[in-house]
């Protein structure tokens, strides 16, 4: 009855569409409205999105043990694996790099600490994530990629080890196939079940998207967004330069037209945009990079988990530039080997990052400690690193989907015509 009212009445009159796309950009908009209208009353509703975004990771970790376990079944040439796996570990790291130098020099360029006015006692406040430098190392970062207890893994969602476990898992049944026939069609048949169950959890995305929107609206102190303004303004200049400067150029490099990836992963960076994670995001990620992108299952399999968990470009630009404009708030002058300490911190940490919202104020303290900024200096900062963090969110998302489509382009792999097509195949609201 309700539904007929609305047919014939409110849909001509008022023209919506109420598909779930469209749903998400009005629960956007009605959260807005109602967490500024209504502050601290409505912040209750932040519950709808935190159900949500934990229904969305409910299926990341079946997600990923069966679609790389799928994968290596049935995969004919395994050093061919190896190969794209340390494609993607380079292209990551170059990347990651790369991005970290360009946040530093925009800093140097910019200078956006510099008399600003602000007091950093007053913003200070001792935050509870300092860790000590010796904590994140590479050796102990690597050691903790293997699982000593698979099953300890999947309950920590630890994305690295249930990787590394379904690669020997799926290779195992590969290696004896004569006798895992069964395995590999009940795999099969899992990977189908799991892709639906992420189609129905997608359906409540615009519930979810307005309690997000919601809590945000309600909770953000704007007299902070004013004082930090240059450091916002400057943060997104430099991602947009990664966004529509450097993919592209990376894409054109390797000989493929940008505009499709730019087109086409606008779904991807929305959700992450408004999820402020990586890992929530991985689904999306994948479906684009093979529906869409042209990228090989494997590939996307494989690269899609990896990267949300080590490939961070977003944040090792954020990392470099905001490090420095705390420095500069600080009054302090770095040398040139604090630049490079920088630079190799922001790498190792991007790597050490999940992809989670706003676990990179984790690791911010560990490059303050490095060029002597006290760490409680994170607090200058903390009222809009949500916003920072959706902006990082979105390039660490599109770089993993960029890295799949390099390397499956290296590995002549690429199905070119579905990257150049027109045609999309829409995930949210996906049947
Ligand atoms: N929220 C980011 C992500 O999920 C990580 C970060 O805080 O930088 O990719």
């Amino acid at each position: 009855m309700l539904g007929k009212l609305y047919r014939c009445f409110i849909k001509p009159v008022l023209g919506l569409n109420f598909n779930t796309s469209n749903q998400m950009l009005y629960a956007i908009f009605i959260g807005i409205v109602f967490g500024l209208i209504f502050r601290e009353k409505v912040v209750f509703i932040k519950i709808l999105g935190d159900i949500f975004i934990k229904m969305i990771k409910m299926t990341v970790v079946p997600l990923i043990f069966i679609s790389v376990t799928h994968v290596f079944c049935t995969m004919q040439d395994t050093l061919k694996f190896g190969k794209i796996a340390i494609q993607c570990i380079v292209i990551f790291l170059i990347t990651t790099c790369l991005t970290s130098i360009l946040g530093i020099s925009f800093a140097l360029m910019f200078q956006p600490g510099v008399n600003t006015g602000i007091d950093p006692n007053a913003f200070a406040i001792v935050t509870k994530t300092t860790q000590s430098v010796n904590e994140v190392k590479l050796s102990g970062i690597i050691a903790d990629i293997f699982p000593d207890n698979p099953f300890k893994s999947f309950a920590e969602g630890n994305i690295l080890q249930i990787l590394i476990f379904a690669i020997f898992f799926g290779l195992s049944v590969n290696f004896i196939s004569n006798k895992t026939k069964n395995v590999v069609i009940i795999v099969n048949e899992l990977a189908d079940v799991v892709f639906k169950l992420v189609a129905i959890v997608i359906k409540f995305a615009p519930i979810g998207i307005f309690g997000l929107i919601t809590y945000l609206a309600a909770t953000q102190d704007p007299t902070a967004l004013i004082s930090l303004l240059k450091l916002l303004v400057l943060v997104y200049a430099a991602g947009f330069v990664i966004l529509l400067i450097f993919y592209p150029l990376i894409l054109l490099a390797f000989g493929l037209n940008p505009i499709p990836f730019i087109k086409k992963i606008f779904e991807v960076q929305y959700f992450a945009f408004l999820t402020s994670s990586s890992t929530a995001t991985i689904p999306l990620t994948k479906f684009t990079s093979e529906k869409n992108l042209g990228v090989t299952e494997g590939t996307a399999s494989f690269g899609v988990p990896l990267g949300a968990t080590i490939n961070m470009n977003g944040t090792s630009l954020h990392l470099g530039l905001t490090s420095i404009f705390l420095a500069q708030v600080a009054g302090i002058d770095l040398h040139f080997t604090q630049y490079i300490n920088i630079v190799i911190l922001c790498i190792v940490l991007a790597v050490g990052t999940a992809g989670v919202p706003a676990a990179s104020l984790l690791m911010m303290p560990v490059i303050l400690i490095a060029i002597g900024v006290p760490p409680e200096y994170v607090g200058i900062y903390v009222g809009i690193d949500r916003f920072l963090d959706m902006l990082r969110s979105i390039i660490n998302v599109s770089g993993d989907a960029l890295t799949c489509v390099i390397v499956d382009k290296i590995g002549k792999r690429l199905d070119i015509k579905k990257y150049n097509s027109k045609k999309t195949e829409k995930f949210i609201g996906h049947k």
